[in-house]
């Protein structure tokens, strides 16, 4: 393929990035397998408030904000992170 072709195929199908960066998920990449499921799973856990989930990090010193966690807990929609659902 040339390149300018390339291009034009590039063009028509670009590789956008949408949403935001996310810290949840760079945290969750670093822990141990159990530790990530466990963070997981609380973070979905629509029953537990953003805020309390934050305190609970930053004391064990992950600077985590609410908004962060309700981010991610929106991953993959407009007001999300960019996390796949
Ligand atoms: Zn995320």
């Amino acid at each position: 393929m040339s390149l300018r072709s390339a291009i034009e195929d590039f063009l028509a199908n670009p590789p956008v990035q949408s949403g935001f960066p996310c810290k949840i998920d760079r945290i969750i990449a670093d822990l141990p397998k159990e530790d990530a499921k466990a963070l997981a799973d609380l973070i979905d856990n629509a029953n537990i408030s953003a805020s309390a989930i934050s305190r609970l990090l930053m004391s064990h010193n992950y600077d985590v904000k609410p908004a962060s966690i309700i981010k991610h807990r929106k991953r993959g929609e407009a007001n999300g992170c960019r996390c796949k659902k």
